[in-house]
């Protein structure tokens, strides 16, 4: 099986959204493995977007994730990379389809930058965050 890295952003967290995330994949068939809160450090998110660094929002959206509590998880199952993805739905949360965790609860702020959730893109993306975020004492 597979595995991926899935976060709830501060305003998720903030909105009330966790158990309501945690049912949906619970719901598709996948299986918890990793569950924490976590008040995330700058050097972190630094880390966690490092593709996203050259970006003019870099910033904004480092002190976003760092802005309040999020909830980091791993979840396993087949194919669960790519279903995650599916299940999140688009960036934009105004462009992502109904049915969808953030078409149907990511709209509130109307902005890219307040999406509600992360979900790893790749096999790749998912095993690098997963020791970045459970890295240390709680290792996955
Ligand atoms: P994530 O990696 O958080 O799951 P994603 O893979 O859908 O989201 P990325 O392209 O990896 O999208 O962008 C990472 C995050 O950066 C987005 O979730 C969003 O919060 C923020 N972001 C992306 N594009 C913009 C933008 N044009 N303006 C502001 N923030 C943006
Ligand atoms: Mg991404």
């Amino acid at each position: 099986t597979e595995r991926t890295y899935i976060m709830i952003k501060p305003d998720g967290v903030q909105r009330g959204y966790v158990g309501e995330i945690i049912a949906r994949f619970e719901r598709k068939g996948n299986v918890l493995k990793g569950l924490k809160t976590f008040q995330c450090p700058k050097a972190v998110a630094e880390e966690h977007y490092q593709d996203l660094s050259e970006k003019p929002f870099f910033g904004d959206l480092v002190e976003y994730i760092c802005s309040g509590p999020v909830v980091c998880m791993v979840w396993e199952g087949p194919g669960v990379v790519k279903s995650a993805r599916k299940m999140i739905g688009a960036t934009n949360p105004l462009e992502s389809e109904p049915g969808t965790i953030r078409g149907d609860l990511g709209a509130f702020y109307a902005l890219v930058g307040r999406n509600v959730i992360h979900g790893s893109d790749s096999n790749e993306s998912a095993e690098r965050e997963i020791a970045l975020w459970f890295g240390g004492d709680d290792e996955l």
